[in-house]
C-alpha cells in the first residue's frame, strides 16, 4: 500500500492528498532552514542539561512543602542558563500562561505603578488580569493602571509614541511576542530588541516583561537575549514539548523572578516551597524535545500556510515570510469556514477523533471560540489544534503537532472537510 491509499482509508480523497504532496513537495528548502534552528537550538538545551549537572537524581520528585527539591532546582538552572538569565521558576503550580503572567504582573508592580504595552492591546485573558475589563481582583482593583501604545499600521513599535508614553509612573513595559487572536504579525526577536533598547534609552531603569508564549526555540534567539528583564510562557506550549501536563515558567533577572515568587507562593516562602510532584521527569524530558517539537510545529504551520494560499485564503505569516512563532492565522471570511476547518483538524487526532467540536462561550474572551484539540493534554497548542473566536474576519488560529507527519495529516483532514462543505476547490494540474 502506499501512502496515498493510506491516506485514502483514513479519510483523505486522492485530490486532497495528491495536492498536499505537490505543496509538500516545494518546501524542502523551508524546512532545511527550520531544521538548522532546531539543531541549534537542541545543542543549548543539552548544554544547559550538562552545565547543570543534570543527574537520574533530579527525576524524583518532591511532596508536601517541597523543600529541598533537587530536581525542580536543576531544572529551574536548566531554563536560566537555555535562556541566559539570571533565575528561573518553572512549577507545575503554576497552572497556565495567563497565570504566569499574572503572577509575574503582580509581583513586580504596586499600587500606584503604571503598566505600560508596547504591543497593543494584550491577549484576551490578560485584559481581565489587568482590569481592561473590568474584573474583580484585576491590577485595577489593587490601584495599578494601565497605559497602552498600539502598534503601527504595519505591525512594527511606534518609538515616538513608546518614548511619549512613559512616565515617572511607569514600573513595567510588557510585550506580546505572538499576535494571539490579533491580525498582526508576530514580533521577531530582533524588533523586540530594538523596542527593548528604545524603552531603556529613556529609563535603563524600567522593567520589560515579554509574553513569549509560542515564541519559545522558534528563532535562535530569544527576548531575554536582547535585553528583556523577564521572559514569561506556558509549559502547554513550546517548552513543555507535548510531554509536561501542566504549567508555566518565568526566567529572567534574579529581582523580578524573586518578586514574581512571593506571588506564586506567598510573601517570604517564594520559591522555597512548591513540590515538583511527579513533574520532573515529564519537565525535563519535554524541554529537551521542545526544539524539535517546536520545528515540526513549525513545518506545519509553513505547510498549512502553503496550502491555503494557494487555495485563495490570505495567510498571516503568508506562506515566503520568516516565522516568530508557531501560530498559523487563515483568514477563511466565514463562521462555516472557521468551523469545518476545526472539524477538520478534530478527525486528524490521535486522541477524540471522533468528536466534533462547536463553539462556546469560554470563559475569560469575548466572542465565543470554536477550538480543535485531541489531545494528550487538555488544552494543550503544541499538539495539533485549531480555534478562532467566531468574529470577524474569521480567522482561524492553526498551531502545533508534535510530529511533522500528524500535523500534515491535520491540514490534509482541514482541506478534506473544507471541500467536503463545499467550502474549497482544489486547483487543477497539482
Ligand atoms: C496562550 C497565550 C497566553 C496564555 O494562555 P493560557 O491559555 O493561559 O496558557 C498568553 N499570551 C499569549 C500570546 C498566548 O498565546
Amino acid at each position: 500500500m502506499d501512502k496515498i491509499q493510506m491516506y485514502r482509508q483514513s479519510g483523505i480523497d486522492e485530490d486532497v492528498s495528491r495536492f498536499g504532496e505537490a505543496v509538500a513537495g516545494r518546501l524542502k528548502e523551508r524546512f532545511d532552514q527550520i531544521d538548522e534552528i532546531a539543531e541549534f537550538n537542541q545543542m543549548k538545551v543539552i548544554r544547559a542539561m550538562q552545565e547543570s549537572q543534570v543527574s537520574e537524581a533530579c527525576l524524583t520528585g518532591t511532596t508536601g512543602y517541597g523543600y529541598n527539591d533537587l530536581g525542580r532546582d536543576k531544572l529551574e538552572e536548566v531554563y536560566a542558563r537555555t535562556f541566559h538569565t539570571e533565575a528561573a521558576i518553572v512549577r507545575p503550580l503554576i497552572a497556565c500562561g495567563t497565570h504566569a503572567l499574572s503572577i509575574a504582573l503582580f509581583g513586580n508592580l504596586r499600587p500606584g505603578d503604571e503598566l505600560l504595552s508596547i504591543s497593543g492591546l494584550p491577549y484576551d485573558t490578560l485584559q481581565e488580569v489587568i482590569g481592561i475589563r473590568p474584573s474583580k481582583g484585576s491590577l485595577f482593583e489593587y490601584g495599578i493602571t494601565y497605559r497602552q501604545v498600539d502598534l503601527k499600521a504595519d505591525g512594527s513599535f511606534d518609538f515616538d509614541a513608546i518614548r511619549k508614553a512613559i512616565s515617572d509612573k511607569t514600573a513595567l513595559v510588557t510585550i506580546q511576542r505572538s499576535k494571539g487572536y490579533e491580525s498582526r504579525r508576530t514580533l521577531s526577536v530582533n524588533q523586540i530588541g530594538e523596542a527593548i533598547a528604545c524603552v531603556k534609552s529613556v529609563r535603563p531603569d524600567l522593567k520589560v516583561m515579554v509574553d513569549n508564549c509560542y515564541g519559545e526555540f522558534v528563532e535562535e534567539e530569544e527576548p531575554s537575549d536582547v535585553g528583556a528583564d523577564m521572559i514569561v510562557g506556558s509549559l502547554i506550549k513550546n517548552p513543555g514539548g507535548g510531554l509536561a501536563p501542566v504549567g508555566g515558567y518565568i526566567a529572567g533577572t534574579k529581582e523580578c523572578v524573586e518578586n514574581a515568587s512571593y506571588r506564586m507562593t506567598c510573601p517570604g516562602l517564594g520559591a522555597e516551597i512548591g513540590p515538583s510532584l511527579t513533574m520532573n521527569t515529564s519537565f525535563f524530558q519535554g524541554f529537551f524535545l521542545s526544539p524539535v517539537v517546536t520545528a515540526a510545529a513549525l513545518k506545519g504551520a509553513v505547510f498549512a500556510a502553503s496550502c491555503y494560499e494557494k487555495l485563495g485564503f490570505s495567510c498571516l505569516p503568508d506562506a515566503k515570510e520568516g516565522r516568530h512563532d508557531i501560530i498559523q492565522a487563515v483568514t477563511l471570511g466565514s463562521p462555516e469556514g472557521i468551523i469545518a476547518f476545526c472539524k477538520g483538524i478534530q478527525k486528524a487526532a490521535p486522541v477524540d477523533s471522533f468528536v466534533s467540536p462547536e463553539p462556546w462561550d469560554m470563559p475569560g474572551y469575548d466572542d465565543p471560540v470554536i477550538m480543535a484539540a485531541g489531545a494528550f493534554v487538555e488544552g494543550s497548542s503544541i499538539e495539533l489544534s485549531a480555534d478562532g473566536p467566531i468574529r470577524p474576519p474569521y480567522n482561524v488560529y492553526f498551531q502545533g503537532g508534535l510530529t511533522w507527519p500528524s500535523a500534515k495529516f491535520g491540514i490534509l483532514m482541514s482541506m478534506q472537510s473544507m471541500k467536503e462543505a463545499g467550502l474549497i476547490q482544489l486547483p487543477k494540474g497539482e
